[in-house]
């Protein structure tokens, strides 16, 4: 665990500070009567541990099973929140499908047997053989192009961080680039063509069933979850970070194991 633990009266473990414990938190959410949840999963990082490269992530198979039985449990309002496409989340998750959004809002489908129902215009191929030509010009550099955005990976080579990030911030200040967005992530960079973010992808949800007059629940690590953790305060939601507290979350997980730990658990596995 990331911080010291200590059990409370009731057993329950929490932080040392007094407050309950993210686990503790996302329990009493999922038996809240009052009000039914909605879950919101970011996945690398969050769900699974983030590996060399996004191709070589593992996902375990309780994990699967606790998100099959906790999106029915939730009648179907269990969402990926994902930077991935929907093909990879599929491809990763198989044969489970689940209600998702890919490339940070870019494309999503509300409903598990739906096809996709929006999809962001691609980059520009200009743009993307530009990138493809700094991910060239620097050993270690892995590239990933996602259509709608297109992702630089430095994982395997940390000192190229610094530069890649002042190629990039030149490549987006040139005019005729001016409506792409830079992303930071964990070790990648990430070049996105249109203006929504996870907040936005979470609010769509929000508007329909059988997401609507849910009380929503966001779990995430990274700073392209940030606007998504900073919505649910307002919306009497609930967030939680994995890896360190960040704005908008009332708790942390310590690490991935922590998330799936819990999730298996409140599944009932
Ligand atoms: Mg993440």
């Amino acid at each position: 665990m990331s911080r010291p633990m200590v059990q409370g009266p009731a057993g329950v473990a929490s932080a040392s500070h007094g407050e309950a414990s993210a686990s503790a938190r996302l329990d009493a959410w999922l038996s809240d009567r009052k009000q039914a949840g909605a879950l919101f999963l970011d996945v690398d990082g969050t769900l699974l541990d983030i590996a060399e490269s996004p191709t070589a992530v593992c996902v375990p198979r309780a994990l699967c099973a606790a998100l099959a039985s906790l999106h029915r449990r939730l009648d179907g309002a269990l969402a990926l929140v994902s930077g991935r496409p929907l093909d990879d989340l599929d491809r990763l998750f198989a044969p489970l499908r689940l209600p998702a959004c890919g490339v940070h809002g870019a494309q999503w489908r509300v409903h598990a047997d739906k096809p996709l129902q929006h999809e962001a215009a691609a980059l520009a191929a200009p743009v993307r053989e530009r990138l493809q030509a700094l991910a060239r010009a620097q050993a270690g550099i892995l590239s990933e192009d996602k259509g709608s955005s297109f992702a630089l990976h430095y994982r395997t080579a940390p000192a190229s961080g610094p530069a890649l990030a002042a190629a990039l911030h030149a490549l987006l200040g040139e005019p005729e680039n001016a409506g792409l967005r830079l992303l930071p992530g964990k070790m990648v960079f990430e070049v996105i063509a249109h203006g929504s973010d996870k907040a936005q992808a979470i609010r769509r949800f929000l508007e329909v069933a059988p997401f609507a007059g849910r009380r929503p629940l966001f779990i995430g690590d990274d700073l392209t979850d940030g606007p998504a953790l900073a919505l649910m305060p307002g919306l009497g939601g609930l967030a939680l970070s994995v890896g360190r507290l960040l704005p908008g979350a009332s708790a942390v997980f310590a690490d991935p194991a922590e998330v799936r730990a819990a999730l298996i658990r409140a599944a009932g596995g």
